[in-house]
């Protein structure tokens, strides 16, 4: 049986989920929070450490800062993109300004920039504003 991993949005424990089955519904064993919720959530350098290590689906981490107009400018894209994605792409976000240390692990220069992992690796990444269309087109290509 083919296992993958997937960390909760709640409170980042690991899950192993047995291969999906369409439209049931897939809960964390420590919190019961729904994983399939595909809402992009706001990470700390600790959770979006844990998020790129151990999730076997692919991470998309949008890297923004409120005083960007850019990045401000994507944050709805970003959000419907992410609504179209259940359990395949995980959307993060976080605040450069404030969570630095991910940020700089990763050489991130310029604000916005989207890195894509996936298995614990980044696999590509773009440093502008992204459109949704944008957004959901390369985080289909990573699926
Ligand atoms: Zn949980």
């Amino acid at each position: 049986m083919e296992m993958f991993n997937m960390v909760c949005t709640e409170c980042n424990k690991v899950n192993s989920i047995q291969s999906k089955v369409e439209n049931t519904l897939i809960l964390c064993t420590q919190c019961q929070a729904d994983l399939d919720d595909p809402f992009p959530i706001e990470v700390t350098d600790e959770s979006c450490a844990i998020h790129i290590a151990h999730s076997d689906i692919a991470v998309l981490v949008d890297f923004y800062s409120t005083s960007c107009g850019p990045c401000m400018a994507m944050y709805d894209d970003y959000e419907e993109a992410a609504l179209g994605f259940g359990s395949s792409v995980r959307f993060l976000k976080i605040n450069a300004d404030i969570q630095q240390k991910v940020a700089q692990e990763h050489n991130v220069s310029a604000l916005p920039t989207i890195i894509a992992f996936k298995k614990g690796e980044e696999i590509n990444r773009i440093s502008r504003q992204l459109s949704q269309v944008e957004l959901t087109i390369w985080a289909k290509s990573l699926v």
